[in-house]
Order: C-alpha cells, then sequence, then structure tokens
C-alpha cells in the first residue's frame, strides 16, 4: 500500500499520515492500493465528482482513497479514518458483518454523528472513524462499540 504526496499540503505531514495507517489492524489495509492526497481544484479539472460536503473518497473500481481536504490537524485523523472506514465495510468484512450492521447495528441507537445520520455505511465510516481514534468516543453507543470491538477491531 502506497500514502502519496501527502508532502503537497502542510495539514499534517506525511510521517504522521503513515502513523495514523500503521495504527489500524493489518487486515483492514489488505487490498487497498493507495491513500493519495490531491487537492479538490484537480479532481475537478480531472473532471472526478466530488460532493462539497466531503473531504475524501474511496475509489472502489481503483482500490485507492483520495483525501482532498484536511481542514486542520486536529480533523486529519478522522477524515482519513473516514475514508478507510469505507474501505473496510465494502471490502474487508464479510457480508453478514455487513448485513448486521445496517439491519441491526445502525438503529439500535442514535447515529455517532450527524454525518452518520445520512445512511447506515456513513454511520458505519463515522463509528469506524472515532474507534480508531479513541474507543471511548462512542461511548455513548455501546452496542456500537461493542460491535467496533469485537467484529472489526478484532480482525
Ligand atoms: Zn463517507
Amino acid at each position: 500500500m502506497i500514502i502519496k504526496d501527502f508532502n503537497r499540503q502542510s495539514i499534517v505531514s506525511p510521517e504522521a499520515v503513515a502513523a495514523y495507517v500503521n495504527a489500524l489492524p493489518r487486515a483492514h489495509l489488505r487490498g487497498l492500493q493507495t491513500i493519495l492526497y490531491k487537492p479538490a481544484h484537480e479532481l475537478r479539472q480531472l473532471h472526478i465528482p466530488i460532493e462539497q460536503s466531503c473531504k475524501g473518497a474511496f475509489f472502489p473500481e481503483f482500490q485507492s482513497i483520495i483525501i482532498f481536504n484536511l481542514v486542520d490537524k486536529s480533523l486529519a485523523p478522522h477524515i482519513i479514518y473516514h475514508e478507510i472506514g469505507h474501505y473496510v465495510f465494502h471490502r474487508v468484512i464479510n457480508s453478514y458483518v455487513k448485513k448486521e450492521w445496517t439491519t441491526r447495528i445502525y438503529s439500535s441507537s442514535p447515529p455517532v454523528s450527524v454525518y452518520g445520520g445520512r445512511n447506515p455505511v456513513e454511520d458505519f465510516a463515522e463509528a469506524y472513524a472515532f474507534y480508531a481514534q479513541d474507543p471511548q468516543l462512542i461511548a455513548k453507543n455501546p452496542v456500537k462499540q461493542r460491535f467496533m470491538r469485537n467484529k472489526i477491531f478484532s480482525m
């Protein structure tokens, strides 16, 4: 897996990005090709559609994540882990675990963030991002915290 072009921005060092990624279970990164930084205006020039409210995107066809807005240093790990959370949901966990999240766990308690309220997939990415930083950040959602601990971060 290649972490690329984070030296093109100054919000967070490439070393810090590598440290965030390396703190995750190895299984979560299996098959992931690239985590790339590319400014939003360059993506627009390439006609790659990006949503205004998004800071990054996972491109399943390339098994790659592009981060285009790190906002500030304190939010950078959340933004990176959120996109890796999408990768884990789409490519790493099996269909039973996926189904358990979407049918039972998602609706067991309120979304872990406003953004997570959009749908089960965003709520998973948000729960993943919080748990990866500190499991206590989703302590108010014990069912989701337990799911992250037992089904996702035990891999
Ligand atoms: Zn997302």
